[in-house]
């Protein structure tokens, strides 16, 4: 059980691919303070490792869900409508970019490929808070998750990071036209944390040993403590945090990160 308490709350979270998942930490948190969640795989080859952990959640609502493919995202939220008639609590916890732009310089990145990533790795919080705004009769906590080369250059991050800076500003934005409503907007800045989209980032390892070694805290952060800033984010706990940018990086942010392999 948890200290604080989502019992009868409705939460979605989406980008849980595998138990590494920062979302499958926010998710289980959730779940422990008693919200009811609804929870979405990408796609068929996603299924199998997500939907063990869907039943596991004993998520009522849990289906496909590629943010790319029309009508994808809008099928969710009606199942959600259609479920609950409401909702309380949005995760977003989804990133990608082309294989060329994860491992090539900003400089070199396409029209195509900078559209894309942005699309779906920010857009689509976007389209999200567009979504659950007219469920959120009882305002709401939305959450997505940013990274330090959002604010600081990180080498290898690459058009990651000008797309996670869109994404933070996106939510003071969203912050500003949703408070009226009660609905909370705000990013987790997690430090790294060996996920299936971060091992596509070249030199990860050493941004794990070197984001270690440069945080005050001299450790690395690990994936429950996102869920449990997730958990308080979501709670009454933080009511009146809204447009905010909460560093879960063990202070890496106040100190920088210097990596060049
Ligand atoms: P992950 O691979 O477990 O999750 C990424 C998710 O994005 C997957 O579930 C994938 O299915 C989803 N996704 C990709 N394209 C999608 C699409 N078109 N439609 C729907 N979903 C799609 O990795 P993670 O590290 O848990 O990533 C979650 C978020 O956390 C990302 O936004 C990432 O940038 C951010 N983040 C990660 C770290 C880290 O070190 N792992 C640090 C800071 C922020």
């Amino acid at each position: 059980m948890e200290n604080l308490d989502l019992s009868g709350r409705k939460a979605l979270v989406v980008g849980i691919a595998n138990e590494h998942s920062l979302a499958w930490s926010a998710a289980r948190h959730f779940r422990a303070a008693g919200a009811d969640l609804a929870v979405t795989w990408l796609n068929e080859k996603a299924r199998p490792y997500v939907e063990p952990l869907a039943t596991q959640l004993e998520a009522p609502v849990a289906m496909a869900c590629d943010v790319r493919a029309p009508g994808s995202l809008e099928a969710v939220f009606e199942a959600i409508r259609a479920r609950w008639g409401r909702l309380d609590i949005v995760f977003h916890a989804i990133a990608w970019m082309r294989k060329e732009d994860l491992q090539g310089r900003l400089t070199d990145c396409s029209a195509d490929g900078f559209g894309e990533a942005m699309t779906i790795s920010c857009h689509s919080l976007i389209r999200m808070a567009h979504l659950a705004e007219p469920l959120m009769d009882q305002g709401g906590s939305v959450m997505t998750l940013s990274f330090l080369g959002a604010e600081r250059v990180v080498d290898h991050y690459n058009v990651m990071g000008p797309v996670k800076a869109a994404l933070e500003a996106s939510v003071r934005y969203l912050a500003h036209e949703l408070g009226p409503r009660r609905i909370r907007v705000n990013a987790i800045s997690a430090g790294p944390v060996m996920t299936r989209a971060a091992s596509g980032l070249d030199h990860f390892d050493a941004l794990l040993e070197a984001s270690a070694a440069a945080a005050p805290l001299h450790r690395r952060i690990e994936a429950d403590e996102v869920g449990r800033t997730a958990l308080a984010l979501a709670s009454g706990a933080m009511a009146a945090v809204t447009g905010e940018v909460v560093h879960v990086d063990a202070g890496l942010h106040v100190e920088g990160l210097v990596l060049r392999s």
